[in-house]
């Protein structure tokens, strides 16, 4: 299976029909159908990792008070008590701190995009954390130790966050606000980085380039990315999404095969 990386944006993306939703809405038919999907969110961070372990989870509105009809939707894709159980062994086995966790659900980081791109909810989903305080070392080595679940059953992992996060820029903005030119500058960089398989360069990219501290005040948003780009079979990725939104989130989504 490919692995995917996806900026999920605002919550509203499941309904506003952005270029980013419409994406999310042809994003599962451009791939193969997987068996499972494991879903890793810059909004879930355990300590140690946690997996979700039920078979039902539910889903978890965390976000504040937006459009009401977000809290109409639901995700009721079953989970798979077993694939959790052997993400928990390879992460252990790399040295990773995991557990399963019986009672933790979708955040909407993992939800919203999985609705948009499989609304049937039949495929199984695991969600696996990031760990607290993720660098971008740790964020590939767990994508890496997920990588053999993509060859042997069919797993689909998708990391979802985001290419630029520098909310104080993003809070009152129209969907269409010019995007700022450090934004639009470290998404092209980035993108580059991953056509071009250049993973050390991309790990370092908060000493190498300023416009990444810049769009990233905290780093949980790009961490998914790395998570995606680990558990991928080849370094060169391809670039599957570019739009924006809200001025400060570029959109953007890669996928490796
Ligand atoms: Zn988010």
């Amino acid at each position: 299976m490919p692995s995917l990386f996806v900026s999920h944006g605002s919550p509203m993306v499941a309904l506003d029909g952005s270029p980013a939703h419409h994406f999310f809405t042809q994003a599962g038919s451009l791939l193969p159908r997987p068996r499972a999907i494991i879903v890793v969110s810059a909004h879930h961070q355990g300590r140690p990792i946690e997996v979700t372990a039920s078979a039902n989870p539910p889903t978890i509105y965390d976000f504040g008070p937006f459009d009401h009809r977000l809290f109409k939707l639901s995700y009721p894709a079953p989970g798979e008590p077993a694939l959790a159980q052997r993400c928990v062994e390879l992460l252990l086995d790399a040295g990773l701190p995991a557990r399963l966790s019986m009672s933790r659900g979708f955040d909407h980081g993992a939800w919203i995009p999985l609705m948009l791109m499989y609304p049937a909810a039949d495929i199984p989903v695991v969600q696996v954390s990031l760990p607290v305080d993720a660098d971008p070392t740790v964020s590939w080595r767990l994508g890496q130790a997920l990588a053999p679940l993509a060859v042997e059953p069919d797993v689909l992992v998708i990391g979802s966050g985001a290419v630029t996060h520098d909310l104080r820029r993003v809070f009152g903005q129209p969907m269409d606000a010019p995007v700022p030119v450090d934004t639009e500058r470290f998404a092209t960089w980035i993108g580059e980085r991953v056509v071009g398989g250049e993973v050390d360069t991309a790990l370092n990219y908060r000493a190498l380039n300023p416009d990444g501290v810049r769009n990233h005040p905290t780093e949980e948003h790009l961490m998914p990315l790395f998570v995606a780009w680990g558990a991928a079979g080849r370094p060169e990725g391809q670039i599957a999404h570019q739009s924006a939104a809200y001025g400060g989130l570029r959109m953007d989504a890669y996928f490796w095969v």
